[in-house]
């Protein structure tokens, strides 16, 4: 027990590079400065109504905003120009990514942790949470039921510990890979296409033994921008409580060769327009030292966490109202970022953000250990990190998504084609990126349709595809591109006669 302990406090210790933050360092200083963001927020005071339509016009004109853009955005008071601000969001989120939104679902791989995050009801601390690591069958077992939903991205998520070092996760990673279903309705195979992580800050080294794997994106949420609010939250004895080994995970990750990396802010623990600054500055820097921005921005809200006061009591807890607010405001300022809202949020929240240019969504969401095989698991608050506001399955969230005007999509080609960092960047911020994966959204709602969908859906669904096959028919760029229209079209005629996986 005891050389148990003391190895796991040598593994602890020996998680941070000091000069894998140092090198990203300007001046000595990291790029989040509290001042400068409050001073920001209170220099930009009640702008007028033609400074926000020029940063509308600049948004739409698919550019990242600046600072001074968007905290004269977040001090807007008018609820008129409030919904001037959600339209064009929408409008913005059309250009780059068209009508598509994009489902995955998470894995939790393992609740041990050796951190004490005040919100988390994974922390050490907490005695009431019930420990479980899953074995490698085991994620063979959760993987085939998530297939059986007719999911083809997962992320897997982890606490820090030992127990799940880098070793596990790329193992967990490959095991996720190589298991092989058969689908529901046409017996076709079925199979996980594209692994993103969310764990936590590592050494370059570490990124580079997960990028080996093929994940897609690596996710680390910076919880709270704010430095003196991430100390209270985090305990300094801690490896979280070092704000800029976390701050500077995705730089490493950049460097590691993982270009697709994504933010977040845990919404709930500081003001919330002190966040979306900070989501901001962070991913200028990235475009500063790397030439581009992040892949996805998350926002989650914190929920309420097994033996944790602070996660259902916060004061900087967000209102619905001002929900949507960030939301817009974040898809305005980064316009070439994917935007992800999880199922930690009400089916009518969800629904509204969707709408406010969102691009990702999770569902059938289960985040109990081992969940997804044994359902029993999922309903024990001490099992899970936090508590879920939305558990509809994949084929009812699909049916709202389809009556909104969306397509679902499954695709996984950018990736697996190359197209990650800079290369999709350019797409993105030329709305190249949209059309061309309208074909790959069309393609795999055909799938899943086939595979998966029931009766309601292929109802909806089926014309939906008809709709949009007409629309791609009849858009320019694609009638300057024949030899691409003649292989959608080829590829859509395969899909129907049985064959799976194919992309453009
Ligand atoms: N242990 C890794 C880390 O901290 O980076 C993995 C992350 S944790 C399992 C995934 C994310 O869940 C955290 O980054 C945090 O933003 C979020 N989270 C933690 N507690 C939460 C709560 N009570 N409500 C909502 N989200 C929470
Ligand atoms: Fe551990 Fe991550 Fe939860 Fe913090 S947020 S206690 S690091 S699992």
């Amino acid at each position: 027990m005891m050389t148990n302990r003391i190895s796991t406090v040598e593994w602890a210790g020996s998680i941070i590079k000091q000069n894998e933050i140092d090198k990203y360092l300007l001046n000595g200083k990291d790029f989040i400065n509290d001042e400068e963001i409050f001073n920001k927020i209170n220099k930009n005071k009640n702008p007028n109504a033609g400074k926000i339509r020029d940063i509308l016009q600049k948004s739409l004109s698919i550019k990242t905003l600046s600072a001074d853009d968007t905290s004269s955005l977040l001090n807007v008071t008018s609820p008129e120009m409030w919904e001037e601000i959600f339209q064009t969001a929408l409008e913005v989120k059309k250009k780059v990514y068209d009508n598509r939104i994009v489902f995955f679902a998470p894995l939790y791989c393992s609740n041990f942790c050796i951190n004490n995050c005040a919100y988390c009801g994974f922390r050490e601390a907490n005695s009431r949470e019930i420990r479980r690591i899953l074995t490698m069958d085991e994620i063979r077992l959760e993987t085939s039921s998530v297939l059986k939903e007719g999911h083809k991205r997962l992320i897997l998520v982890f606490g820090e510990h030992q127990k799940s070092d880098v070793d596990y996760m790329a193992e967990a990673v490959r095991t996720v890979y190589s298991v092989g279903e058969s689908a529901l309705k046409s017996g076709q195979p079925s199979s996980i296409r594209r692994v993103n992580i969310n764990a936590a800050p590592m050494a370059t080294e570490k990124l580079r033994i997960l990028k080996d794997t093929g994940i897609g994106t690596y996710q680390v949420f910076q919880e709270t921008y704010h430095h003196q609010t991430y100390n209270q939250v985090h305990p300094v004895n801690s490896i979280k409580g070092n704000y800029r080994w976390r701050l500077y995970a995705l730089h490493r990750a950049m460097d590691a060769g993982i270009d697709d990396v994504a933010i977040g802010a845990l919404f709930g623990l500081y003001d919330w327009r002190f966040e979306v600054m900070g989501l901001l500055s962070h991913t200028l820097d990235l475009e500063r030292q790397f030439g581009i921005g992040p892949h996805t921005i998350s926002f989650p809200r914190l929920t309420p966490a097994s033996g944790s006061e602070l996660s259902s009591g916060s004061k900087w807890n967000v209102s619905d109202s001002d929900f949507k607010k960030l939301v817009a405001v974040l898809r305005l300022s980064v316009p070439t970022a994917g935007m992800i809202v999880t199922a930690r949020e009400k089916a009518e929240i969800k629904k509204y953000v969707l709408n406010l240019g969102c691009t990702q969504t999770d569902a059938s969401t289960r985040i109990g250990i081992g969940a997804y095989s044994d359902q029993k698991t999922d309903n024990d608050i001490d099992k899970t990190q936090f508590t879920i506001g939305d558990p509809r399955n994949l084929d009812e969230v699909i049916q709202e998504v389809v009556k909104m005007g969306f397509i679902p999509s499954f695709c996984t080609a950018g990736y697996r084609c190359g197209r990650t960092g800079n290369t999709i960047m350019g797409m993105l911020s030329h709305c190249d990126e949209g059309k061309f994966c309208k074909l790959n959204a069309v393609l795999t709602f055909r799938e899943y349709l086939n595979d998966y969908g029931s009766q309601q859906t292929r109802e909806i669904g089926d014309p939906l595809i008809l709709e949009e096959m007409d629309e791609i028919r009849s858009m320019d760029y694609f009638k300057n591109k024949p030899h691409l229209l003649q292989k959608f079209h080829d590829d859509y005629a395969e899909i129907l006669a049985g064959k799976r996986d194919i992309y453009l």
